[in-house]
């Protein structure tokens, strides 16, 4: 039999035995139709990154925030954080769960794109480095693909059209295998479970110096891990560190 015949006739029998249909208007063959993903919008306005509460332009640390930390003398890590669009409308909870724990990797591509129409919607410098927030190298062998990667590669390739810009993801390693935050309730927990995690590993011409950094993950609870990933990019000299994740998960 030729090998496209024996592949269509394998997907016909995939197609009949598991059917996927639109989550949200149930037209066959598709996780999310055309139409359906264009319906998810972007969100109109963003929170400071710090208390999650006040609204702030492009995601950046609100002036209430920025007092507490000048009162205490500490740095503020995270330059802004921007959430592309709500978590609990539109299927997007059920879309990001299909694609992370059913492997379904095509669905890379469309989240991807809510997240360059929020940054362009954001106005953010554009960055020198594009950084995944990284998997321990255990739940990468799981899982077989870093869900953060795949949009960043998507980011990359699309942020400006035509000029890819610089993925790494040599530059900030997972060092300590965690409980994935989302099943940890409390949120000092959240914040001990995440501490010291990363690290950046030693380079030749140090290549964060004086960088601009967009860090990519798929969801942020607290924002904690974000939080420490910037952290330590800042004090391995990096200049600017913006964040991008698809959507807040509610606690
Ligand atoms: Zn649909
Ligand atoms: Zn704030």
């Amino acid at each position: 039999m030729p090998l496209e015949i024996f592949s269509n006739s394998k997907k016909l029998i995939l197609d009949t035995l598991f059917p996927i249909n639109c989550l949200s208007c149930q037209k066959s063959n598709y996780w999310l139709c055309d139409d359906c993903w264009k319906k998810i919008a972007t969100l109109s306005s963003q929170v400071c990154p710090y208390c999650e509460k006040n609204i702030s332009t492009s995601g950046k640390i609100c002036s209430y925030c920025r007092s507490q930390l000048i009162a205490r003398n500490q740095p503020d890590f995270l330059d802004a954080l921007i959430v592309a669009t709500h978590y609990s409308k539109n299927n997007l909870a059920r879309l990001i769960h299909i694609y992370k724990y059913n492997f379904i990797t095509e669905l890379a591509s469309p989240l991807a794109k809510i997240m360059v129409t929020a940054l362009l919607k954001n106005h953010l410098p554009l960055p020198d480095l594009i950084i995944p927030i990284p998997l321990h190298p255990r739940r990468l062998r799981w899982r077989g693909f870093n869900q953060a990667e795949l949009l960043a590669k998507e980011l990359k390739n699309t942020l400006l059209p035509g000029f890819p810009l610089i993925l790494r993801n040599d530059l900030i390693i997972r060092k300590k295998y965690t409980s994935p935050q989302m099943k940890i309730k409390n949120y000092a927990q959240r914040k001990q479970n995440i501490k010291n995690i990363f690290f950046v590993p030693s380079k030749k011409n140090n290549p964060l110096q004086n960088k601009t950094i967009l860090l990519v993950d798929d969801i942020c609870t607290t924002g904690s891990t974000i939080m420490e990933s910037a952290k330590i990019l800042k004090q391995a000299g990096a200049k600017k560190v913006f964040g991008i994740v698809i959507a807040r998960q509610e606690q």
